[in-house]
């Protein structure tokens, strides 16, 4: 399994619920390794770009609204297999359908207000890591128990 690199943020409503330690905390635990860490308001602009796939959806301008509305916590994590084991521990899109045990599963009810992104593939990952950081933003480091989270 290769090492990768995803893109992760808190939106606005687990920010002002405040669930970031919790989200945090679970992402630690699994042994994942955080490179980059911030807190932003996003301009439109970026939330646009962010979610131009979705810009001919019904659900675009309430969604815009709602990213740029608040603070967002933007992080960068990286680990074997993190960009699907991510979207794992994030759950179903529609919080009602995910698995209890998942973020959107334990801490969400509504899809407009799902508490947390994470990037679908390794290219989504790479785009978003670059429209949301400076590559100096991001951290390269060897933590202290490396030996003891992966065997080579
Ligand atoms: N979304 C929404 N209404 C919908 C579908 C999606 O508000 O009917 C929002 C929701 O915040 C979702 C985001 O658009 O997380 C992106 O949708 P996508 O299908 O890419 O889901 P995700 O990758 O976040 O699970």
């Amino acid at each position: 399994m290769a090492t990768e690199r995803t893109f992760i943020a808190i939106k606005p409503d687990g920010v002002q619920r405040g669930l970031v330690g919790e989200i945090l905390g679970r992402f630690e635990r699994k042994g994942f390794k955080l490179v980059g860490l911030k807190q932003l308001t996003p301009s439109r602009s970026l939330v646009e770009e962010h979610y131009g796939v979705h810009r001919e959806r019904p659900f675009f301008a309430g969604l815009v609204d709602f990213l740029s509305s608040g603070p967002v916590v933007a992080m960068v994590w990286e680990g074997d297999g993190v960009i699907a084991s991510a979207r794992k521990l994030i759950g179903a899109t529609k919080p009602l359908e995910a698995e209890p045990g998942t973020i959107r599963g334990d801490l969400a009810v509504n899809i407009g207000r799902n508490v947390i992104h994470g990037s679908d593939a390794a290219e989504t990952a790479e785009f978003e890591i670059g429209l949301w950081f400076q590559a100096a933003e991001l951290s390269s480091w060897t933590p202290a128990d490396q030996g003891w989270r992966t065997e080579s």
